[in-house]
């Protein structure tokens, strides 16, 4: 069984790289990507305990970049583009890595400024000792908000404090999504867009759209994923067929900062083949025991 989404420490998640490698094999996994927002921090630590493993198992290693698309008009839309097994080393790249982070910082403390200006009792130190040097993100704030007895759960959060209507949510300055894709390929890796129509979350793109990325060098669509409908994953999964691109199906597990578990979707062993023939920046790690 394949997941080719999942958070650690090194972003939003709650497990370390290396808990998320055996929470990967306990829940029957024998293929995991470990794609911590706009950081390749996790990979070594994930890598290691790859090595150390006695079951048969990989890992994928990526990144899930934070983009912006702009229409003709220059109205923003945000997504989140899947970069796996690109070469970490590849400097433009590697810059807008640590850009986004940075901006991740300021961005972070202007939403707290903002709900601390309303009387909610959150400080930017606290969010800061709770990401504990991983790329900060608005489920760290949640959990700042759940520590101070605002929200009962960073789902609750979530709904309205923390979501892009709130009137306390500032967006990041994210990479434009052409240069981003264009980035990922040179770097040698695979660039899939991630939860392409998790509606809940805000605007997506049209088909359209996905059609024009497709075009810009687009290889991947995650068509099966917690947030998507099932009318949309079959519309999904046919534009991907047409536009020729692969089709992946992912968790996006959070540990405790979401529900959902490791493994709730999966991707097809032929998907894989497909993102590994297409990618030259690193290698699939194996177990010794594969
Ligand atoms: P940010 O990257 O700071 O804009 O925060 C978005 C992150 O929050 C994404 O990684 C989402 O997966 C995560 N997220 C979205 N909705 C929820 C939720 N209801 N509970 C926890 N995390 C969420
Ligand atoms: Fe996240
Ligand atoms: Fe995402
Ligand atoms: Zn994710």
């Amino acid at each position: 069984m394949i997941d080719l989404h999942t958070h650690s420490t090194a972003s939003d998640g709650t497990d370390s790289p290396a808990e998320l490698i055996r929470h990967a094999v306990a829940a029957g996994l024998n293929t995991l990507a470990i794609t911590d927002h706009d950081t390749t921090a996790g990979w070594e630590l994930a890598a290691e305990a790859v090595q150390s493993l006695d079951v048969p198992f990989r890992l994928v290693r990526g990144t899930e970049f934070s983009c912006a698309y702009f229409d003709r008009d220059g109205r923003r839309t945000g997504l989140h583009l899947l970069g796996y097994l690109f070469d970490p080393a590849a400097e433009e790249l590697k810059a807008e890595r640590a850009r986004l982070r940075d901006n991740r910082l300021g961005r972070g403390e202007k939403i707290v400024q903002n709900l601390a200006a309303a009387g909610y009792p959150i400080t930017w130190q606290r969010v800061v000792e709770i990401a504990d040097g991983g790329s900060v993100g608005r489920p760290h704030l949640g959990r700042a908000l759940v520590e101070a007895n605002v929200v009962g759960s960073v789902d609750d959060a979530f709904a309205n404090l923390l979501s892009s209507s709130s009137p306390y949510y500032v967006p990041k300055q994210d990479m434009e999504v052409h240069d981003a894709i264009g980035l990922i390929r040179r770097a040698g890796g695979v660039p899939v867009i991630a939860h392409a129509w998790a509606r809940t979350r805000g605007k997506v793109l049209q088909a359209d759209v996905l059609a024009e990325l497709v075009d810009a060098g687009l290889l991947g669509i995650e068509v099966d994923h917690p947030d998507h409908s099932a009318e949309d994953r079959g519309k999904l999964r046919a534009l991907a067929a047409e536009l020729g691109v692969l089709t992946t199906g992912s968790s996006d597990y959070h540990g405790a900062n979401k529900t959902v578990r490791l493994r709730a979707e999966t991707t097809s062993p032929e998907s894989l083949e497909r993102l590994l023939s297409s990618a030259t920046g690193v290698e699939l790690i194996s177990s010794p025991a594969r």
